[in-house]
């Protein structure tokens, strides 16, 4: 007798539905078909489809490589233990060394995979402990969401998937299709609906939304900044004489100084494209301005979101940030809700554990050293006195922890999440977590417990101030800082091109977790560079060399369509690539600046 299950994806924040028809029994470390999967044809977010790593989600289950218990370091090595064991241990270090260095010393990381509910759970933990300092680590998506909090412009209007659908224009920051097939699928829709309608892609290289483009602007990796003002300015010309613009008065100045043929000079867009593109976004309504969240991807994020906002307001569009993480959008808003300003953001924990005055790291779920660009988060993690990691398969981050806790993929958990449309969704367990492994809530609840238990109360924590609505001279502080990041950064020296990376859809975010699905490990089982025909004479394929500030690395590199001349592009889920990466820290927001990085290369 099957039980039907409705659930959703948890791979990425679109969370599209599924039903699995429960077996009766589950045969751990055995990939035998007790359960079936039933595609959900009438889910308005995907009907029916699903990306291939999720059609492989019972791997997840069955995994041979999952964490079973938990494990201690000892001075021998790694210990397997029981609960009972491992509580006592955790929580007599954590309180020793918050008697020693004091609550702040204490930061908690979150994987942005984690439910609604494990977020306050969390949140509870950092209240107990006595630390302000709890965030998410989904580095791609936090200078877009703080950007949006920040709310300088109040028209932010999130589509229903079903108005995506109706789009007549559709510009598209970012490679969404590579992203995520399935939402692709809705903006496919809409150009194909009507004749007239148009999509435009800003994309540096010839991605896989770029191909669908009736205008691609191919701009210059990390000049989006650059390409959205020329449109900014031209919209706001032709805009500004129909209809009352509030915040115009505020950037004129700003913008009036900038000159457009600057901008086609630096970022390799056309006057004649920027105007095309200005021009689709004034025709006929419902449009829609998306902005896809990648790592390294952008120079300046969140600026890049600044101005995608200040497009739909000026156009009266609709405004889609799509995140990486899977909760990225409510874990922002739960944590931002009770962050305190002297908290740190995951980034600065990094920096803090680097300089010594963060000693204790609890880690539900993030692979810090595979997750951070460069190589300074392994440096850090070292330097703790104490790292905690929960993981579903063992991973570099766990090779360096003091206690390692066995957590339950998201096919095991139960609980509510925020998609990118605004959405909230629920998450049902197919089967609950098999032996010692339990979900992150259950060890949340084990360790508050436990604190309760040996004294532990929650304390007072100062609460965030509320978010004021930005004024118009912020607005224009921010056009300020646009101005300052027009100019020619992109000198390159003839052995020295420009890192692209690029998302692979065969795997999820960081690829912590899909690097263990067998379909991910077919379609990108290892990081291979791509660069344009007949670029420093290789023509087919090779090997490479890449050198950054940070890192050298070398790997197999292939001719390919996607690259342009004077790039190299890699996927971004590998931690080769992200070791390249240069750490850039924006003090005012705490968060990292991950930008496409000048590359020596090398053909070996
Ligand atoms: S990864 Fe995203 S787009 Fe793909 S099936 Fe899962 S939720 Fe849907």
């Amino acid at each position: 007798m099957k039980e039907p299950r409705n659930t959703i994806c948890f791979f990425c924040s679109l969370g599209c539905g599924l039903t699995v028809n429960r077996g009766e029994d589950r045969v751990y470390y055995q990939p035998i078909a007790t359960n079936e999967l039933e595609y959900q044809l009438d889910n308005p977010i995907n009907r029916g489809s699903l990306c291939g790593k999720c059609n492989y989600l019972f791997e997840l289950l069955h995994h041979p490589k999952r964490i079973p218990g938990p494990r201690i370091l000892k001075s021998s090595g790694y210990r397997d233990v029981h609960w009972e064991n491992v509580t006592t241990d955790i929580i007599e270090q954590i309180a020793a060394l918050v008697e020693k260095n004091g609550a702040e010393s204490v930061g908690i990381m979150l994987s942005p995979y984690l439910t609604i509910e494990e977020t306050e759970q969390a949140i509870d933990l950092a209240q107990i402990i006595g630390t302000p300092h709890i965030d998410y680590c989904a580095l791609e998506d936090e200078p877009i969401l703080a950007k949006i909090r920040q709310g300088a412009f109040f028209q932010k209007r999130l589509p229903s998937i079903e108005e995506i659908d109706g789009m007549h224009t559709s510009f598209i920051v970012g490679d969404v299709f590579g992203v995520s097939p399935v939402l692709s699928r809705h903006f496919l829709k809409a150009k194909y609906d009507q004749r007239a309608n148009k999509m435009v892609v800003l994309e540096s290289s010839n991605s896989n939304t770029g191909w669908f483009a009736d205008l691609h602007l191919r701009a210059n990796p990390g000049t989006e900044v650059m390409v959205l003002t020329g449109i900014l300015i031209l919209l706001l010309e032709q805009i500004g004489k129909q209809q009352a613009i509030p915040w115009k008065a505020a950037v004129k100045h700003v913008l009036d100084s900038i000159e457009i043929e600057d901008i086609c000079k630096l970022t390799g867009v056309s006057l004649d494209q920027i105007q095309s593109a200005a021009g689709l976004m004034m025709r006929e309504k419902p449009s829609i301005v998306t902005l896809v969240s990648g790592f390294g991807v952008y120079d300046r994020a969140d600026l890049v979101t600044e101005l995608c906002q200040a497009l739909s307001d000026a156009t009266d569009s609709y405004f889609l940030p799509v995140f990486t993480g899977a909760n990225s959008l409510g874990m922002h808003e739960a944590i931002a809700n009770f962050k305190p300003a002297a908290g740190m953001t995951a980034s600065q924990m990094i920096e803090a554990a680097e300089k010594g005055s963060l000693k204790v790291l609890l880690n539900f779920g993030v692979d810090i050293i595979r997750t951070f660009p460069g190589t300074r988060a392994t440096n850090a993690i070292k330097k703790l006195d104490f790292l905690l990691s929960t993981s579903i398969f063992p991973n570099d981050t766990t090779g360096f922890s003091h206690v390692i806790l066995p957590a339950a993929p998201w096919v095991e958990k139960t609980g509510t999440t925020i998609n990118m449309l605004g959405n909230s969704l629920k998450l049902d367990a197919v089967l609950s977590p098999p032996g010692h492994i339990k979900t992150t809530g259950g060890i949340l609840s084990i360790l508050i417990d436990a604190l309760h238990q040996k004294g532990f109360d929650k304390k007072q924590i100062e609460p965030p101030e509320a978010a004021a609505q930005e004024t118009e001279e912020d607005i224009a502080n921010h056009f300020i800082e646009i101005k300052d990041l027009i100019k020619d950064n992109s000198a390159v020296e003839s052995n020295q091109k420009m890192l692209v990376p690029n998302n692979d859809f065969s795997h999820s975010g960081d690829g912590a977790i899909t690097q263990y699905l067998s379909w991910s490990q077919r379609m990108c089982p290892e990081p291979i560079a791509m660069i344009a025909e007949g670029e420093n004479g290789v023509h087919i394929s090779g090997m490479v060399r890449i050198s950054s500030s940070e890192n050298k690395i070398t790997i197999p590199v292939k001719v390919s369509r996607r690259a342009e001349k004077g790039m190299i592009i890699a996927p971004v889920h590998f931690p080769q690539i992200r070791s390249l990466l240069q750490w850039e820290m924006l003090p005012q927001w705490g968060y990292l600046n991950i930008k496409p990085a000048k590359v020596s290369v090398e053909f070996l």
